[in-house]
């Protein structure tokens, strides 16, 4: 399959939480928490549309204001997702300064917060200084909290202490990929019109849906959707990434990050502690690096890349990184961990 997205960590394996997720072909960008964003472009940054925030802990949230400065002057709409109680800790943030000036700028932040059921939504426009204005609730079924034609993100809750901590999984709805010979054997124009075509196959639109479809030297030619699909594309299941972080390693929350994370073909997952620190990653409600591995395995995840590993392993990069890896691939621990 070719890849649609390209993800990394802004901030390594040891840095704060930051996932960059680009989205091939249609210059946009996801964001799974937003620990320290310096290390971004400007131009990377006015991608993203959308956030997805673990939880209100600093090191996941810390980069906020980076996105804040960055969209401040834009004609652009961001979407900020996250456990009960994210509304108010953004309304907080944006409190924090003074916005006397901006009554003609255009930005507008909406955030969601995931709900058991019905979610809170608050819009924050900067020409209303960024003033709190509550959309009332929205139903959210089985955590399915962003769908669009070409995409959708879910979302779990986790226990982290006495906090909720969210889960998310990002699934393309299916993957269409374009038989570039084809699409020069019968000498169709490329353009914007395959990215609509595209759509509609995702969406499963009807069959005899007509397609105005543009030709080399050569007059439109128009198309059903069902002809123009067997002639130039095929489709198969599309990728899924998942990003579970800050998460204590309880039976519940295992089960729920196995089955959220459900064949993805990259799981993303915290590995703070080594698993002989079993004890202090339960008290401080994290997972292991054994327990990451061993969740990816039977998740059937393709691949893992873990990450907010604790400063106390800085002078050994790669130890948890192979206790997982050992996990996932089904080993016992090496006893040189
Ligand atoms: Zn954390
Ligand atoms: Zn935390």
């Amino acid at each position: 399959m070719r890849s649609v997205y390209f993800s990394h960590l802004v901030n390594g394996p040891f840095g704060d939480p930051a996932l960059y997720v680009r989205i091939a072909h249609r210059g946009q960008a996801l964001l799974f928490d937003c620990g320290d964003l310096g290390a971004l472009t400007t131009r990377e940054l006015l991608k993203v549309r959308a956030l997805f925030v673990s939880h209100a802990h600093i090191d996941h949230l810390f980069g906020f204001d980076t996105l804040l400065r960055t969209f401040l002057y834009q004609d652009l709409h961001l979407e900020i997702f996250g456990p009960p109680g994210i509304a108010a800790r953004i309304a907080g943030r944006l409190y924090g300064y003074t916005w006397n000036l901006v009554e003609g700028f255009p930005f507008v932040l909406t955030v969601r917060e995931w709900g058991d059921g019905a979610g809170k939504v608050v819009r924050f426009r900067a020409a209303n200084a960024f003033r709190p204005e509550p959309q009332g609730d929205r139903v959210c079924h089985g955590g399915l909290l962003l769908e669009r034609d070409d995409l959708q993100v879910r979302g779990v809750p986790l226990e982290h202490g006495n906090i909720t901590s969210m889960a998310y999984a990002l699934e393309e709805t299916l993957h269409v990929a374009i038989h570039k010979d084809a699409l020069e054997r019968c000498r169709y124009q490329p353009g914007p019109w395959l990215a609509r075509f595209k759509d509609h196959l995702r969406r499963g639109a009807a069959e005899d849906l007509v397609i105005c479809v543009p030709r080399q030297d050569a007059p439109d030619l128009t198309l059903s959707l069902g002809e123009l699909r067997r002639q130039i594309a095929h489709t198969e299941r599309g990728m899924k990434i998942c990003y579970v972080t800050d998460a204590a390693p309880g039976k519940e929350n295992c089960e729920r990050i196995v089955a959220l994370a459900a064949d993805s073909h990259l799981l993303v997952i915290e590995a703070p502690f080594a698993h002989a620190e079993l004890c202090r990653a339960q008290q401080r409600n994290h997972l292991t690096a054994r327990l990451a591995g061993e969740l990816a395995r039977r998740a059937g995840a393709a691949r893992l890349l873990v990450f907010h590993h604790s400063p106390r392993y800085q002078d050994r990069p790669d130890l948890l990184r192979l206790e997982a890896e050992a996990a996932f691939s089904g080993q016992e621990a090496l006893a040189s961990l």
